[in-house]
């Protein structure tokens, strides 16, 4: 990684702003999970280690770019405090005057909460004047809000092009860059893909970009059977991006050709789990690749989790993003839940593995194997631009390291 952290700088005394994705679920004023405030606390603990002035911002939810007490993060605030034993103060707002008296007021130690970002429409318009406002608040900007870097928004782009000598990376952010970049440089071979899904348009960049450094690619769920149709597959009711089927067909081709000493091996599904309905109230195992017309595929079948299961016996790098089924759904669940065990299982062997996107980290959670996964990444959006070969804007403001010599 080429950018500076917060283990480069002196944070003593300062007033450090972090960018943190506290985008969490709230139900009746109280937050039902806090994996994501979880996942900010060794750069927050750093911070106050350090006897640094600590404000927090983040976003949450989509109000409609005005207060709305539904939107605030006041009960993030106070899940902090417990989390850390410590008060965390809510600012009203997250710019103006009231609040760059509360921030000035800050003792080293002590943390500020700055109310939702989203509140002021500058911020997703990544708006200058906005962005120097923020920017006011902090000696220094630490972004460790991964899951946000894909967006030019104020808190994410704007503020760390001000604060520009001083804009650094905070531990979850280097984590998530740290992973993923080694599976762009670097990965061991064999490095299998394992995608899958609803959607083949999700995807696109993150194959073309893999496409010549893994192994395998093994594609499940919903994004199967656009390529199977593309193949001339019937697939019955399943689903199927039709405006996509020439850019299944073109993706095939690119994998075939990938390298012509050692192209990289694409797997679909040959058999599948099939209903009537998405429900599964019907579901059956279905021994072949071609579906009936009444009939869609639901779940990847039990011969194509061994093929999978083989090929991930091997690896010695995983990533895995999207569901190979409607796993919500408990008649479609075994693929995932068994693609789930597989990568686990190549982690115990001393794979390298990771594991994104919401549902397959949701898919995982359900499976509890979600500690045997070498990194999972908090960022989905995010994470698919990153391996796609885009690059971030939140990462690419950040202040570059010194090269090593
Ligand atoms: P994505 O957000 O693209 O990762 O897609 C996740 C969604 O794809 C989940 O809600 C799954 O239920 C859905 N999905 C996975 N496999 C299928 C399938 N065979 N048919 C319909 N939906 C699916």
């Amino acid at each position: 990684m080429d950018k500076l952290t917060i283990d480069d700088v002196d944070l003593k005394e300062k007033r450090v702003l972090v960018r943190v994705d506290f985008n969490v679920p709230i139900e009746n004023g109280k937050v039902t999970d806090d994996t994501r405030i979880r996942a900010a606390l060794p750069t927050i603990q750093k911070i106050l280690q350090s006897n640094a002035k600590l404000i927090l911002m983040s976003h949450l939810g989509r109000p409609k770019g005005g207060p709305d007490p539904k939107y605030s993060l006041m009960p993030a605030a106070t899940r902090l405090t417990e989390l850390l034993g410590k008060d965390v103060e809510m600012a009203p707002d997250c710019v103006g005057s009231d609040v760059e008296a509360m921030v000035n007021a800050r003792q080293p130690g002590q943390v500020l909460m700055l109310e939702n970002l989203r509140f002021h429409k500058e911020e997703e318009k990544n708006d200058p004047e906005f962005a120097k406002q923020l920017a006011a608040l902090g000696d220094m900007y630490v972004n460790d809000a991964f899951g946000s870097a894909h967006r030019a928004h104020a808190s994410t782009e704007g503020v760390a092009k001000i604060l520009k000598t001083a804009a650094v990376a905070g531990y979850l952010m280097k984590a998530e860059l740290t992973a993923l970049g080694k599976l762009l440089t670097g990965a061991q071979m064999p490095f299998v893909v394992i995608l899958g899904g609803a959607k083949v348009s999700d995807k696109i960049q993150i194959i073309k970009n893999l496409v010549t450094r893994a192994s395998h690619l093994l594609v499940g769920g919903g994004m199967a059977y656009t390529f199977l149709k593309a193949q001339g597959r019937e697939i019955g009711k399943s689903l199927v991006e039709v405006e996509h089927l020439v850019t299944a067909t073109n993706l095939m081709t690119v994998v075939a050709y990938s390298n012509p000493r050692k192209p990289v091996k694409m797997e679909l599904p040959v058999d599948h789990v099939i209903g009537s309905n998405i429900e599964g109230t019907d579901a059956l195992e279905h021994p072949q690749i071609d579906i009936p017309a009444d009939k869609l595929a639901g779940d990847i079948g039990p011969q194509t989790i061994k093929n999978f299961s083989m090929i991930l016996a091997q690896a010695k790098t995983v990533l895995w993003n999207g569901p190979m089924g409607v796993f919500e759904k408990e008649p479609f669940a075994k693929g995932t839940m068994a693609i789930a065990a597989a990568v686990a299982e190549a982690t115990g062997r001393g794979a390298f593995t990771v594991v994104g996107g919401g549902d397959s980290v949701a898919a995982l959670s359900k499976s509890g194997l979600t500690n045997k996964i070498s990194h999972v990444s908090t960022g989905g959006g995010a994470s698919l631009e990153f391996l796609g070969g885009q690059d971030l804007p939140g990462v690419e403001a950040l202040t570059k390291a010194p090269k090593k010599t």
